[in-house]
């Protein structure tokens, strides 16, 4: 007698290798069978006739940390299938804080992370834990944040970490991993982040590298001159060349100005691979990103935090200053945001930044900084799709083509506030999956899958989940391979996908015929 059993289906099982005819037969958390079950008893059978059956997608790059404390049912995750998130990405994330940063963190994170309780006990990684574990529809796992480890050391004050404050900072990320992080992360286009140099990255992934833990990085583009070899690649491999720390590159693609360019962006990553640098990477499949303009803003703007930054902002001589700032960015073209979400301004969602300019008679630069005042930096932003389809097209077949490589995986970098937020947050796995697989038949199924599951579960040591496999967890995706699609577009971007009528997560029914059961049963992992 079984809890669940999953009937008829073609089960492809994580590992890469061809689906096979299989029933799945599910006890309590685990899946205790994988065989003929047609004359076993289960309280519940799911006819799977036609469909996939396969493991539970990991999504590697999640910014679901704010979100899922006030909306535990996550819909626009495990309606695509996803049964776990890695978190702290990017450095942005709650843990470890005192009461007191928790709160000055999570007002300057408002505009990507959203606004969760104000009271909660972020102090350790522990207790960041404690607060999805068996409260929420996913499982999560957790890098410790390299912004929060700045904050309880520094502040936000423009200095690296040496001496003392860089002991107690190891210190931090060593109690971190003790207590199940699963790595480290950071930012370099974020603060407090960008204020490190490359010397205390390697001081820190020392302490990580120890736990066999992964570094996760978005690449320097701010401070460049901190940097090794000027940040951005060179900087992330040279700190897994110092340190021995695995290197884990996010969001790495490629974009309008460069599509087609997939070998030439992989020449430095895999020459370093073939010195013995561990690297691996991930990818969502769009042709441009989002985040939180208040990012912007110049290095310097950042200095004592959000009461400091908003006084700046409404200084008229400094204005100046960062309205030529802004201006001469080319690394963030004002011209391209769009917004996607405002905590006050909701009838802007969904409007560029050169339409509420117009409408205001002001410049780009201004209007932003008046908004960014306005809305206390609780603002979140997309990228234009480029207006050419031809090359929309070139960058979504290179996707496929990195995601080809076994050193890849997936990373939504879902975003999932705000009315007209990036697809990414609704659509990414059933892009790569339905569409994107139907188009540019690279990969394979059992591949595709493999990169979605598998592959993460062993790179950040997520234990006895990403494969069917017996006594592993029963998180399962069924799946139509040849119908499954995302239906979330640039213009209507919360449409959930079709083609995904059941997900379980550690063994129970989380997704019932396309509809969330309201089910919470994720676990904080590994
Ligand atoms: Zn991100």
């Amino acid at each position: 007698m079984f809890d669940i059993i999953i009937s008829g289906g073609t089960v492809v099982d994580g590992t890469g290798s061809p689906g096979i005819r299989a029933d799945v037969g599910i006890n309590g958390e685990r899946i205790e069978s994988i065989s003929d079950l047609s004359q076993a008893g289960a309280r519940r059978v799911i006819d799977a006739t036609g469909l996939t059956v396969s493991p539970g997608f990991i999504d590697s790059h999640a910014h679901s940390d704010g979100v899922l404390l006030w909306d535990p049912q996550h819909a626009n995750g495990i309606r695509q299938g996803v049964t776990t998130e890695i978190l702290g990405q990017d450095g942005l994330s709650y843990a470890p804080l005192s009461p007191d940063n928790y709160r000055t963190y999570r007002r300057y994170l408002s505009g990507i992370l959203g606004e969760p309780p104000e009271d909660l006990d972020m102090s350790s990684v522990e207790a960041f834990r404690s607060h999805y574990h068996k409260k929420v529809a996913i499982n999560t796992a957790y890098n410790v944040a390299h912004g929060a480890i700045r904050l309880e050391t520094l502040g936000f004050t423009d200095k690296p970490l040496v001496g003392d404050a860089l002991e107690e900072a190891k210190r931090l990320v060593r109690e971190g991993m003790e207590q199940g992080a699963v790595g480290f992360a950071t930012g370099m286009s974020y603060h407090p982040n960008a204020w490190s140099d490359t010397a205390e990255l390697v001081e820190l992934c020392k302490v990580v590298a120890k736990f066999g833990g992964v570094y996760t990085t978005h690449l320097r583009d701010v401070n460049t001159d901190r940097g090794f070899g000027g940040g951005q690649v060179p900087e992330a491999l040279e700190i897994g060349r110092q340190s021995g720390v695995k290197v884990h590159f996010s969001h790495y693609r490629t974009q309008a100005s460069n599509a087609g360019q997939v070998a030439e962006r992989m020449e430095l990553i895999d020459k370093a691979k073939a010195e013995g640098v561990d690297c691996t990477l991930e990818l969502y499949p769009y042709p441009t990103g989002s985040s939180f303009p208040l990012s912007f803003l110049p290095s310097y703007a950042h200095e004592g935090g959000p009461d400091a930054i908003m006084e700046r902002m409404k200084n008229p001589s400094e204005r100046v200053r960062i309205i030529d700032h802004l201006e001469a960015s080319q690394a963030r073209p004002l011209n391209e945001a769009v917004f996607t979400y405002l905590g006050k301004n909701k009838d802007l969602e969904g409007m560029s930044l050169p339409d509420v300019a117009a409408e205001k008679g002001s410049s780009l630069a201004e209007t932003l900084l008046d908004l960014l005042i306005e809305e206390d930096g609780q603002i979140c932003y997309r990228g234009a799709p480029p207006e050419s389809v031809k090359t929309w097209q070139q960058i979504s077949r290179d996707c496929v083509e990195f995601l080809s490589r076994p050193d890849y995986m997936v990373g939504s970098d879902a975003i999932p506030i705000g009315s007209l937020p990036h697809p990414r947050a609704y659509g990414c796995f059933p892009r790569f999956l339905g569409r994107l697989r139907r188009q540019f038949p690279i990969l394979t199924l059992e591949g595709m899958v493999q990169r979605m599951t598998d592959n993460p579960a062993r790179r950040f040591g997520i234990t006895d989940r990403g494969r069917i496999e017996k006594g592993y967890f029963g998180d399962v995706v069924v799946f139509d391979p040849d119908h499954i699609i995302d239906n979330a577009t640039y213009d209507d971007p919360t449409q959930f996908p079709t083609g995904i009528p059941f997900v379980l997560v550690n063994g129970q029914v989380a997704v019932d015929t396309e509809r969330c059961t309201g089910v919470l049963a994720g676990h904080a992992v590994p």
